[in-house]
């Protein structure tokens, strides 16, 4: 990994402490893939995001919790308003 992806990464983790939410304990249990979004060039804050959507679904996934509307919703069951797909 390079030094360039570090910087990033260390950005990413920040936004995600933002959200209150611990990178470590969620990598462990759901890698997201962060390589792949720094090569494909995705802003810190908007990978940030997409981890945090990505690993919501699958808790709420492992809690039989995921919303049934529809499948790649990350949102928890009988949320309100529109359902939002994890990969937006
Ligand atoms: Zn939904």
């Amino acid at each position: 990994m390079t030094a360039d992806y570090q910087t990033w990464l260390s950005d990413v983790r920040s936004a995600v402490d933002s959200m209150n939410m611990r990178m470590e304990t969620w990598q462990e249990r759901w890698p997201f893939d962060f390589e792949r979004e720094y090569r494909n060039g995705t802003v810190p804050d908007a990978a940030a995001e997409k981890a945090n959507r990505y690993w919501w679904h699958e808790q709420n996934k492992a809690i039989n919790q995921n919303c049934l509307k529809m499948p790649n919703c990350w949102l928890p069951r009988n949320h309100r308003g529109d359902c939002q797909p994890v990969n937006n």
